[in-house]
């Protein structure tokens, strides 16, 4: 007999196939695809990033790119399985402009992000995570609701949307453009708000 984590997976399917057909904001017009959401119901920990990238944006897969690679290793050093975590973006869409033959990334704004909260929005209450991680300011933004900067948020367990507590911390792509000099304590860092989203976790 299905269970209510059977009914929360299947409802979660129809919305990545509803979000898949999404007109909300003018981004689905230069992209290949939405990238939804992906990982287990009942998750513990709900990261959420800016946006997909190139990679993503061809894959159809959130965090499959360098960033991805990063984020996974960086989960298993906070001692987290990263198959057990929920990986989404802020924003669905994939936001770029041309350089030469290149399609570079390009932030999306807040309307961007207002336009594109309603997934973000039922994806927390149907996984029904312990812990929302930001990866971030733009995911920061999107989960609060407020304009947020990594320095002061981070290192706490803060009151996110319906009472989630929420871990704010850098995105992995950050860690990957940082100076050499500053690349290794960036990524600690990273590692460090991991282990505390997953201790709040319990
Ligand atoms: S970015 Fe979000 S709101 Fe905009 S079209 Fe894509 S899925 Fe819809």
């Amino acid at each position: 007999m299905p269970d209510a984590r059977d009914d929360r997976t299947t409802a979660l399917a129809q919305l990545a196939a509803d979000a898949a057909g999404c007109t909300r904001c003018d981004l689905y017009r230069r992209a290949t695809q939405t990238v939804f959401g992906e990982g287990p119901v009942g998750a513990a920990l709900l990261l959420v990033g800016e946006q997909p990238g190139d990679r993503e944006d061809v894959d159809g897969h959130p965090f499959v790119g360098p960033a991805g690679g990063l984020l996974d290793a960086a989960l298993a050093d906070a001692g987290v399985n990263p198959g057990d975590a929920y990986v989404t973006n802020a924003v669905k869409h994939f936001k770029w402009e041309p350089r030469g033959k290149r399609r570079i990334h390009k932030r999306p704004s807040v309307t961007e992000i207002q336009a594109c909260h309603v997934w973000l929005e039922e994806e927390i209450r149907l996984v029904r995570p312990r812990v929302a991680v930001c990866l971030g300011a733009t995911a920061a933004r999107a989960v609060l609701g407020r304009p947020t900067t990594i320095s002061s948020a981070r290192g706490q367990i803060l009151d996110g949307p319906e009472g989630l507590a929420t871990v704010v911390t850098v995105h992995p792509s950050a860690v990957l453009r940082a100076r050499d000099g500053d690349r290794a304590a960036m990524r600690r860092g990273l590692v460090a708000d991991l282990a505390l989203a997953r201790q709040a976790a319990g």
